[in-house]
């Protein structure tokens, strides 16, 4: 039951056309939570939206500020009162969601939310939102180099870094999907040229 493949049944958000929403996606590894962290330390604007998740807080890691952290059961719970814009089991049992009360809290604030969120997870956020989110896919140069990225973060297992990788290749495949691909050679060139999107998008 719990589990999503693409499709939709998500049902379609009331859209308001000053909610604007920016989704960055990506394979792990591909440099997105950098170039994500970047653009929002730049732009007071801009606010990172925190999913919910039932992974456990890794060190140094917080509730309500990474990720707002909870039990399968508390999220399961949340699903059946259609409480999230969208949901996935990203990895090895845990699940991680967008939750409407958070898009709605920073759009609450006259922000617009900047979600890091996995490649399903963000074409299940463009057919509900539309032309009112901007989505941005950060490619790795190369399934090679993003191998070398994850291995010198040095937190991953074997085989935790076999799945990254097929996962990447498979969500490589899905690069066409999304309004703008950004090739992640060069992190600074990245940042500058996702910036550049997202202020042509917002009319900056
Ligand atoms: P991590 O466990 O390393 O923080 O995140 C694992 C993956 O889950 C990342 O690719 C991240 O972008 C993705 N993710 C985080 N929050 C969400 C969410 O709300 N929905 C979806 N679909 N993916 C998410």
């Amino acid at each position: 039951m719990y589990r999503t493949p693409l499709n939709d049944h998500f049902k379609t958000y009331p859209l308001n056309p000053a909610h604007k929403i920016i989704i960055i996606t990506a394979p792990s590894g591909a440099g997105k939570t950098s170039i994500t962290r970047y653009l929002l330390n730049k732009y007071p604007l801009l606010s990172f939206s925190i999913s919910a998740a039932t992974r456990k807080p890794r060190a140094g890691e917080e509730d309500g500020v990474q990720y707002h952290f909870m039990s399968e059961q508390a999220f399961k719970n949340k699903i059946d009162a259609d409480a999230f814009v969208e949901w996935e089991m990203v990895y090895e049992g845990n699940y991680y969601g967008t939750l409407k009360t958070e898009l709605e809290r920073i759009w609450g604030l006259g922000k617009t939310p900047v979600l890091d969120i996995d490649v399903k997870g963000a074409i299940h956020i463009q057919q509900q939102f539309g032309k009112n989110c901007l989505s941005i896919f950060i490619e790795p140069p190369s399934v090679e180099e993003l191998k070398k990225r994850l291995e010198s973060r040095g937190s991953e297992t074997a085989e935790s870094l076999a799945t990254r990788i097929n996962k990447a290749s498979y969500e490589i495949s899905f690069s066409h999907q999304f309004n703008k691909t950004i090739i992640n050679k060069d992190l600074e060139i990245a940042c500058a040229e996702t910036e550049q999107l997202i202020k042509e998008f917002l009319g900056w």
